[in-house]
């Protein structure tokens, strides 16, 4: 008999005991956000936080800080974050200026109005689609969107259904509708979900090769149970 799907409450129970309470490790503003996200890449979470360090250190990361700065002096500050520090200042020159042109210096404030549309003007900015604009809308305390973790929808999908899926949005838009389905609609249940998604995502069930025979969850996991069907645990 097929065994019954862990639900997401449950999942996130087991999550939560194994690995902690999490905190995001990100500035939650929507603009310093933006700022944070292209401080490192490729993007992680230690290489952002580097290039954050320096940025602040070196240049500050307010819009007209920014702006003021040269883009020899942006990049050579981007550089602890990892490659491409030319490019990823010019990004950051052209979310200060629109931040300082479009929002009058004040993004958040100026995020008002129906979500289609902050989430339409999130999405003008540069390597911004549909997760990132999820997470800065939720992280931001705009709305309590279920937000995946862009680099981690795989996980609670192979969860209840097994393999995730070939095409990246499918699999982003199936874990967000178990998100939506089976946590309740606010800020804390959300951010949660979304913070022990990555971390599990990061840690041991990562997209190649997870790491299953440690993993807190195994025993109810769907494609762990389709991978080792009638074999030990390896
Ligand atoms: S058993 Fe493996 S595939 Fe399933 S959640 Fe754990 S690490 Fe991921």
């Amino acid at each position: 008999m097929r065994p019954a799907v862990l639900r997401v409450p449950e999942i996130l129970r087991s999550l939560e005991s194994y690995y902690g309470t999490q905190e995001p490790c990100w500035p939650t503003d929507p603009y310093l956000f933006l700022v944070w996200w292209h401080c490192g890449y490729p993007a992680s979470d230690s290489a952002c936080a580097k290039g954050w360090e320096a940025l602040k250190r070196d240049v500050g990361v307010e819009p007209r800080q920014l702006l003021e700065a040269s883009a020899a002096k942006l990049a050579s500050a981007l550089k602890p974050g990892g490659m491409v520090p030319e490019l990823r200042a010019m990004r950051l020159l052209e979310i200060a200026a629109r931040v300082q042109n479009e929002f009058g210096g004040d993004l958040r404030a100026g995020l008002a109005g129906p979500m289609a549309e902050v989430r339409k003007a999130l999405k003008k900015f540069p390597n911004i689609a549909d997760p990132g604009a999820d997470r800065i809308v939720l992280f931001g305390g705009m709305a309590p969107v279920p937000a995946v973790p862009s680099n981690c929808p795989h996980v609670l999908v192979r969860i209840q259904r097994g393999q995730e899926r070939e095409n990246y949005g499918v699999t982003y838009r199936e874990a967000q509708q178990a998100i939506e389905a089976e946590t309740p609609a606010s800020f804390d249940a959300r951010t949660r979900a979304f913070l022990l998604l990555k971390r599990h995502g990061q840690g041991l069930c990562k997209r190649t090769n997870p790491r299953c025979a440690e993993c807190p969850v195994n025993s109810a996991c769907a494609f762990f149970a389709h991978r080792h069907r009638g074999r030990s645990p390896a």
